[in-house]
């Protein structure tokens, strides 16, 4: 395609809304607008990938060289801007959206279950509180949670150890929709807010994690204010509709695969299930493919593969054999840029870098008298003559050469 048919819009300057590099590099090479819009060079972008995705299934992902973290169902990419918290383990590859994430929970050493004490605990309304009022680990204590299911009015006790944090898509997953309890609700079941307790509550549905039944003699509410139980334990003071994984994965928890520590990272998601995103993988190639001049996108991610240019001549007409150029690269089905712009070779070169094509053809007032152009890989320094004739095999010798080294 022509670079005036795209109607291509470089920048010179990074947008000040660009929190990442890439970010910056697609907006300057003009693929979107600083709103994210993709602009026609953009749809050309995304149509590209679009179409490899089918070309190459299950390989796609490796072609485009982007460091991508994954499970059977989905597929994400690790940015700090990224939309999702994703836990994932460095070690085994185990990936998975933090709130549904699986950890190895190591269970409380086992211990006798002491006789139940009520004690007075004033102002203690957080864990915290409770923890540095006793002088106890937070693990020793239970957190209290309540909601009620509006699918039937049902209230909803979740109860997991201190020390971790509910995750309301694991007890969602399990009791269907909730929202949190009001003061109303709350009373009515006989529980009182920030002293909560499941022991002798009226039509409660009682769901607890499944490290509490190994968790012995825990400080839970006394379902009155200012008063906490010492040593309840499952089993014997209260029991559970519902046993089962409540809590979410942290950064540091074992993994559940391997045992090793599991990471939290921000990420975008760039395909689910088969349907992928390719707004998201336009950004995810460019986050990893760029240098201080622009994008450096590779074969075959890369929309166009060459990016063909003339310098506009003092004595000679360059912009015909850059056209003929154009002709001959197409039919040998390379993907070609033309820049056909009567523009200064600065400005080109420029907007060549940006773009971030594999490979660059220039063809100047100098090269032709020798009947040759030149040849510039985006990654290389170095500048090649290469005869007119031979310029289809060198360009796809370049584009198809294996790999080396490592991005
Ligand atoms: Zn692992």
């Amino acid at each position: 395609m022509k670079y005036t048919d795209l109607s291509i819009q470089t920048q010179r300057e990074a947008p000040n809304n660009a929190r990442t590099q890439g970010f910056a590099f697609l907006v300057r090479a003009g693929y979107v607008t600083r709103e994210n819009q993709p602009t026609t060079l953009g749809e050309q972008a995304l149509k590209h990938l679009e179409k490899l995705s089918t070309t190459l299934e299950d390989s796609f992902f490796s072609a485009l060289d982007i460091p991508v973290i994954r499970n059977e169902g989905e597929t994400f990419f690790p940015l700090k801007t990224g939309a999702l918290e994703v836990i994932h383990c460095p070690a085994c590859g185990y990936t998975a959206r933090s709130e549904i994430a699986r950890f190895a929970k190591s269970a409380s050493p086992a211990e006798e279950a002491l006789p139940t004490e009520r004690v007075a605990t004033p102002e203690c309304h957080t864990i915290e509180d409770l923890a540095n009022f006793l002088d106890i680990p937070k693990e020793k204590t239970a957190k209290a949670l309540l909601f009620t299911r509006p699918f039937d009015g049902k209230f909803v006790f979740a109860m997991v150890r201190g020390d971790m944090q509910l995750s309301e898509a694991k007890l969602k997953g399990q009791v269907g929709e909730v929202k949190p309890a009001t003061p109303e609700e709350i009373a009515a079941s006989g529980a009182v807010a920030g002293y909560a307790s499941p022991i002798g509550l009226k039509d409660a549905l009682i769901i607890v994690d499944d490290l509490i039944p190994n968790s012995p003699n825990l400080v839970a509410g006394a379902n009155e204010t200012g008063y906490h139980l010492k040593n309840v334990n499952y089993g014997r003071d209260y029991s559970a509709e519902i046993v089962v994984d409540l809590v979410q994965a942290e950064a540091g928890s074992a993994c559940v695969n391997c045992g090793k520590l599991l990471s939290a990272v921000s990420a975008d998601l760039l395909a689910s299930k088969g349907v992928y995103h390719f707004d998201k993988i336009l950004h995810a190639l460019a986050e990893s493919h760029y240098d201080d001049k622009g994008l450096t996108l590779p074969h075959p991610a890369a929309p166009f593969d060459v990016y063909l240019m003339h310098v506009p001549g003092k004595t000679m007409d360059t912009k015909s054999p850059a056209a003929e150029l154009y002709e001959s690269l197409q039919k040998a089905g390379i993907a070609v840029l033309f820049d056909d712009r009567d523009e200064r070779a600065g400005v080109k070169f420029n907007d060549a870098d940006l773009i971030g094509s594999p490979v660059r053809v220039t063809v100047g007032e100098r090269g032709l008298q020798n009947n040759s152009v030149e040849v510039k890989e985006r990654t290389s320094q170095e500048n090649q003559a290469i005869l007119q004739a031979d310029i289809v095999s060198r360009v796809t010798q370049i584009l198809f050469a294996p790999k080396t080294g490592t991005t």
